[in-house]
C-alpha cells in the first residue's frame, strides 16, 4: 500500500475555492501491487473509481505523478477533461455527423466536474490554483506552486466526477453498454510547439498524449464485466459491489467498457492474453474475433515487430465503427450480425489491431497528423490480406484504396493537402479518403519504390525507434530517408501536400 499520510484539514483556499476532504487512499478496497516496477520516466496515474451504473455517474480520485520530460522548466500543467465537450449538443463530438443515431433516445449531456486540485507533497496536500478553458470547457490549466524543472517530477492529486451521456459513442451508455473512452483527466502533450490543448473535434481521432504507467481501480456492482486497458490485476468481491483493479506500464491511454451482458474467449498467443468480449448470442464472430486478432498480432509481431503487452481485448459494443484504445478496442455490435458483411467485420479488427502499432506503441499527433497513424493503419489491412490470402488480394486491396483516394480527388471532395490539422478538414468525406485512402497509397507507392525487403526494415527500424514514444511525419520521413538511402522528401511533398 502506499503510504500517504493525509493530514490536511479541511481550509478554505484564498481565492475562494471549497476544499473537500482529501482521499483515503490507504482506504481503498483494490489491490495495489508494490512489487510492479514502474517507469521512474514515465507519468504514473494512479485512479480509484466507483461507477454508478444506475445514475450512470462515475466518482474518481485521482494521482498523477508528472514527470518534466522536456528541456524547460514548468509552472503549469494542462489537462485534457474530454467528457465536457458533451456538455452541449454545439460542442459534442457526433461521429460521422449522425446526431439521432448517437443520441437515440435524446440528448442529455456528459461531463467532467473538478472537485479538487492539490499538490501531493511531503505527505500533505495543498491546493493549487486551477481553472477550466477552451471553447468546449475541456481543458483544465493547472498553475504549480513554483517551477517544476526538467527531470523533476511533482504529484497531484484531484477529485472528480463524470456524468456519462446517453449517446452511442467513445464516451457514453445505452440500454446495456457503457463506453469510458477519454474519461479521466489525461496530461496534455508538451512538445516543441509547447502545450497541446486542441479541443475535442468531432472529426478524426482528435487525441495526442504520452505513454505513461497505470493503477487503475473501478468498483461496479456486481454483475457489471469490465473490459479495460491494461492487465487485470484482481477482481475482488465486496458485499454487492466487485472490485476491479488494472495495471499497466508504458501506455499511451486507459479506457474500459462495462457491460453486464459480455461472454468472453481468450487465448494466450505469443505472451499475449487475448480477449474477445461479445453479447450471448453473437458467439459466432465473437470467437472469430479472437481467431482474427490472433492472425493479426502474429502478422504484425512478424511484419514490424513485437506487440509489448501481455493483454489485448477486443470489445464488441455499441458504437458506429472501429475505436482504437490502447490494449483494447471497440469493435460496432451490428458486426456481430451473421447477416451483416464479413469483410467489413474482419478488416475493422484488423484496423484498430494494426493500430496497436501506429497510435499505440508509437505514438504520433492525431490532431495535427491524422494521416500518419491512419495510413499505417490503413495500409496494415492490405499486409494482414497479404499474409492470409496472397499478394492478389493485397493488390486488390491497395486497388481500392486508390480508386477511392482517385474518386474523391476528381469530385473534389479532397480539399487540398493530406497532411494538415483536424480544424482545417471540411466533413468526414473530405477527412476519411483523405487520410485513409491517400495515406494508405502514400505507404504501399512508397513500398512499391524501396522494395520489400527495404519497407520492412523502414517499417521495424522505426517502429523500434519510436516505440513508446511520440513520431511526427518528418521523424516517419528521416527513418525511410535513411533506410533506403534515398532523397524521399519530393515524393512524400507530393503526395501530403496536395500540389
Ligand atoms: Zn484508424
Amino acid at each position: 500500500m502506499k503510504k500517504l499520510l493525509l493530514t490536511v484539514a479541511a481550509i478554505l483556499l484564498t481565492f475562494g475555492l471549497v476544499f473537500y476532504q482529501a482521499y483515503d487512499w490507504d482506504g481503498r478496497q483494490g489491490a495495489l501491487n508494490e512489487e510492479i516496477k514502474r517507469n521512474p520516466d514515465n507519468n504514473l496515474y494512479i485512479i480509484d473509481a466507483e461507477l454508478n451504473t444506475k445514475d450512470k455517474v462515475l466518482t474518481a480520485a485521482q494521482k498523477i505523478r508528472y514527470v518534466n520530460n522536456e528541456e524547460e522548466a514548468l509552472s503549469e500543467i494542462y489537462f485534457h477533461l474530454y467528457p465536457n465537450a458533451f456538455k452541449k449538443k454545439e460542442t459534442t463530438p457526433v461521429l460521422f455527423d449522425e446526431f439521432d443515431r448517437a443520441y437515440r433516445n435524446g440528448f442529455a449531456p456528459g461531463s467532467i466536474e473538478i472537485q479538487y486540485v492539490s499538490l501531493a507533497e511531503d505527505n500533505e496536500l495543498k491546493p493549487l490554483k486551477y481553472s477550466i478553458i477552451g471553447e468546449d470547457e475541456t481543458v483544465l490549466k493547472v498553475e504549480l506552486d513554483g517551477i517544476l524543472l526538467p527531470e523533476q517530477n511533482v504529484t497531484i492529486e484531484m477529485q472528480y466526477k463524470v456524468v456519462i451521456p446517453p449517446a452511442f459513442e467513445r464516451f457514453g451508455f445505452g440500454e446495456e453498454h457503457i463506453n469510458m473512452g477519454n474519461w479521466y483527466p489525461v496530461a496534455a502533450v508538451y512538445d516543441e510547439k509547447g502545450w497541446n490543448i486542441d479541443r475535442y473535434y468531432p472529426i478524426g481521432d482528435p487525441f495526442y498524449s504520452d505513454i505513461a504507467d497505470y493503477e487503475v481501480t473501478i468498483k461496479a456492482p456486481s454483475g457489471m464485466i469490465i473490459a479495460a486497458s491494461g492487465q487485470l490485476l484482481e477482481q475482488r468481491q465486496q458485499a454487492d459491489s466487485s472490485i476491479w483493479t488494472f495495471t499497466a506500464n508504458s501506455l499511451r491511454d486507459f479506457a474500459f467498457v462495462a457491460n453486464s451482458q459480455f461472454e468472453i474467449s481468450e487465448r494466450l498467443v505469443e505472451g499475449v492474453l487475448i480477449k474477445s468480449y461479445y453479447y450471448t448470442g453473437d458467439e459466432f464472430r465473437g470467437k472469430d474475433a479472437l481467431d482474427l486478432a490472433e492472425k493479426t498480432i502474429r502478422t504484425f509481431n512478424q511484419a514490424y515487430g513485437k506487440y509489448p503487452y501481455q493483454y489485448y481485448s477486443v470489445v464488441e459494443t455499441a458504437f458506429p465503427s472501429g475505436m482504437e484504445y490502447p490494449g483494447l478496442v471497440y469493435i460496432n455490435e451490428d458486426y456481430y450480425d451473421l447477416d451483416s458483411n464479413y469483410e467489413y467485420f474482419v478488416y475493422t479488427v484488423v484496423h484498430e489491431t494494426a493500430h496497436q502499432w501506429w497510435y499505440s506503441v508509437v505514438g504520433s499527433n492525431q490532431v495535427d497528423e491524422a494521416w500518419l497513424d491512419e495510413g499505417l493503419a490503413t495500409y496494415s489491412e492490405a499486409i494482414f490480406a497479404e499474409k492470409q490470402y496472397g499478394k492478389s488480394a493485397s493488390k486488390e486491396y491497395v486497388g481500392y484504396f486508390r480508386e477511392t483516394a482517385d474518386n474523391a480527388i476528381s469530385a473534389k471532395a479532397i480539399g487540398g493537402a493530406v497532411l494538415k490539422p483536424l480544424g482545417e478538414f471540411k466533413n468526414w468525406e473530405d477527412y476519411g479518403p483523405a487520410v485513409y485512402d491517400m495515406g494508405a497509397v502514400t505507404i504501399s507507392n512508397l513500398r512499391e519504390m524501396v522494395g520489400d525487403e527495404t519497407f520492412f526494415d523502414i517499417m521495424r527500424t522505426y517502429y523500434k525507434e519510436f516505440k513508446f514514444k511520440n513520431a511526427s511525419t518528418e521523424d516517419f520521413i528521416e527513418v525511410c530517408e535513411r533506410v533506403s538511402k534515398r532523397d524521399l522528401k519530393d515524393y512524400f511533398d507530393r503526395m501530403l501536400q496536395g500540389d
